[in-house]
């Protein structure tokens, strides 16, 4: 065997997995196609701290460019309620080169510029076909991202509800002082459908504008296009530069499906585990349990299925009920969702705590105090849309 572990992506959720294996003895390879790290940088550069700390990391400055307040979320009205709380606009490649550095340091072999070509199960592991040659190990954590091409060459469907992905163009624009504000916007309503349109200042004259739409094909740009117009009509700026414009699918409305087989756990977004916190505390976990596998020489699926038991107890209540209310917001009319917002309008949304279901029951309090009537909006739900 050339490794126990090999990691297939330098996701976030798989620098982790290989982080944590390797800190607990295992022999880790990483191997990423890019040329290096961060290099095409990510898209995906922002995040609260409310939901890093889901991984028991602390923020480090060294990778933030701009501390935020929190964010507005602005209904197609104008309404809007704010999430108020320490948010971060990220140094991405800094970002990626400072947990690469982790695992690095923790024992795990990193390698960029490697292409993995197939996976094919021997008796003993695997044999993994790259672009640089063949390597073999006992486990593969696959974690090549949204477009997965590994798990299905395995014979396994990672991601429920493939159907909503919310697919994706972020830009970096420029404008005098289109960076100070200190809070991010999103904007939900029939204008983005599905999801939302960002607007993410990072300083100065510098922002990011985005938009994600679910159910519209991969294409996008005639919606971001239009959000763009609006965007300058509503700050009242005659020109935006655009400096770049990058592309790619967020599966927020997805679910995780197969998570292991024999010898093979799935991670990050090939897996429906969106977002970059919790894609890295997902990594801890396939990690710490990928160890346990290599120490005990078991890497069956029924020992694997650990990582799924701790991820299902984290997260799978919240990920079902976050799908609920998204896919109601995809079906709700704009006059829906402006009376869905009145409910949270003046109210202090830091209350908000416990399970999903806890928060449910504080949500459904707020909307029978503040807009009894709008929770028909929630008929939506049954709509054939
Ligand atoms: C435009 C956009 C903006 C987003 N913004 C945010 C945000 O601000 N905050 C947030 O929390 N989430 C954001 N998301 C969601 C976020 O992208 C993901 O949740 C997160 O980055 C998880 O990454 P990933 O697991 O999908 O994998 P990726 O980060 O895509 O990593 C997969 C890695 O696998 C490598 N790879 C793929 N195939 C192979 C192969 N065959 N061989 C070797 N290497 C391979 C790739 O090179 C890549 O480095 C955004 C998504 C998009 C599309």
């Amino acid at each position: 065997m050339d490794a126990d572990i090999i990691v297939i992506g330098a996701s976030p959720a798989g620098v982790m997995a290989a982080r944590n294996a390797s800190a607990q003895g295992c022999k880790v390879i990483l191997l990423d196609k890019k040329v290096d790290v961060g290099v095409p940088t990510h898209p995906a550069n922002t995040f609260f701290k409310g939901m890093f700390n889901r991984t028991g990391e602390e923020v480090d400055q060294s990778y933030v460019i701009k501390n935020l307040k929190g964010a507005y979320i602005i209904a197609p009205s104008g309404k809007n309620v704010i999430f108020e709380g320490d948010a971060y606009f990220l140094d991405r490649k800094k970002f990626d080169e400072f947990y690469v550095k982790q695992a690095k340091d923790a024992g795990a072999d990193v390698r960029f510029g490697i292409e993995v070509l197939n996976v094919l199960r021997t008796d003993d592991g695997f044999i993994v076909s790259t672009s640089k040659g063949k390597i073999k190990c006992k486990l593969v954590i696959v974690s090549d991202g949204i477009n997965s091409r590994i798990a299905a060459l395995l014979g396994m469907k990672p991601i429920k509800h493939n159907q909503d992905i919310a697919w994706s163009l972020e830009a970096e624009i420029e404008a005098e002082g289109i960076g100070e504000p200190d809070y991010f916007e999103y904007y939900v309503g029939n204008h983005a459908p599905g999801w939302k349109s960002t607007y993410s200042p990072c300083g100065g004259n510098r922002a990011t504008l985005g938009m994600y739409v679910r159910r519209h094909g991969t294409d996008v740009s005639d919606f971001f296009d239009a959000w763009l117009e609006k965007f300058k009509e509503l700050k009242g700026l005659d020109d935006v530069k655009i400096i770049s414009k990058s592309t790619g699918g967020d599966p927020i409305v997805a679910i995780p499906g197969d998570l292991v087989a024999d010898g093979v756990m799935i991670v990050g977004g090939s897996a429906a585990q969106s977002g970059i916190g919790y894609g890295m505390h997902a990594g801890q976990m396939c990690g710490d349990v990928a160890a346990d596998a290599i120490s005990k020489d078991n890497t069956s699926k029924k020992f694997l299925s650990e990582y799924r038991k701790r991820w299902n107890t984290a997260y799978r209540a919240e990920y079902y009920l976050g799908r609920f209310a998204m896919e109601a917001l995809r079906k709700m009319t704009d006059k829906e969702i402006d009376g869905m917002m009145e409910v949270f309008e003046g109210e202090d949304l830091k209350v908000l705590s416990g399970s999903p279901f806890n928060q449910a029951l504080q949500v459904s309090r707020m909307i029978l105090k503040n807009n009894p009537s709008s929770i028909l909006s929630y008929r939506a739900i049954f709509r054939n849309k």
